[in-house]
């Protein structure tokens, strides 16, 4: 079984994260997005919203389990018996944090193996910060949520 974890805060879940999960459903035979909690970091929305809002966006795939997990990544991953990370790429912000990240848990995750995806052109600038920052300004932010998320909001 060709299984990988998709980690993240999701705080909350974008069209972006979205479609990181949709491409790579052919990759793999089972993904993992994992909501990793860090008790010392304050979220907007609490932890059981963003598993719901990411279960919402996922219901029409079994290929898809959503998981909260506290434990290093690289732990959760051999836990789960997944040999893959995934991560998107939107920047070389994001590919500067990803690379050293990937070596990382490559070293302490005996050979876990980081598969990144670029981000759509589509969702490039989309990040679960100016969703926040929008939402906080009262502005809707439906065009930047899975359509069952903003439902759910
Ligand atoms: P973290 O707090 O670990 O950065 P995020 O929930 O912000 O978690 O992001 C999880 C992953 O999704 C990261 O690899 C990030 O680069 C990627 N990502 C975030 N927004 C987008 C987007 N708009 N398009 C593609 N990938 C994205």
């Amino acid at each position: 079984m060709r299984i990988a974890v998709f980690p993240g805060s999701f705080d909350p879940i974008t069209k972006g994260h979205e479609d990181i999960v949709r491409r790579a459903l052919p990759l793999f035979d089972k993904i993992i997005v994992a909501l990793g909690t860090n008790s010392s970091k304050k979220y907007y929305f609490d932890e059981s919203k963003r598993l719901d809002f990411i279960r919402a966006t996922f219901a029409d795939t079994s290929k898809v389990e959503v998981e909260a997990y506290q434990e290093l990544t690289s732990d959760f991953c051999q836990k789960k018996s997944a040999r893959f990370i995934l991560r998107g790429l939107r920047n070389g912000t994001d590919f500067d944090y990803e690379a050293t990240i990937a070596m990382l848990n490559k070293d302490i995750g005996n050979g876990l193996e980081t598969v990144l995806l670029i981000a759509d052109a589509k969702y490039n600038y989309f990040s679960s910060t100016v969703v926040r920052e929008i939402m906080k300004g009262g502005k809707d932010v439906s065009l930047f949520l899975p359509e069952p998320v903003t439902k759910l909001l």
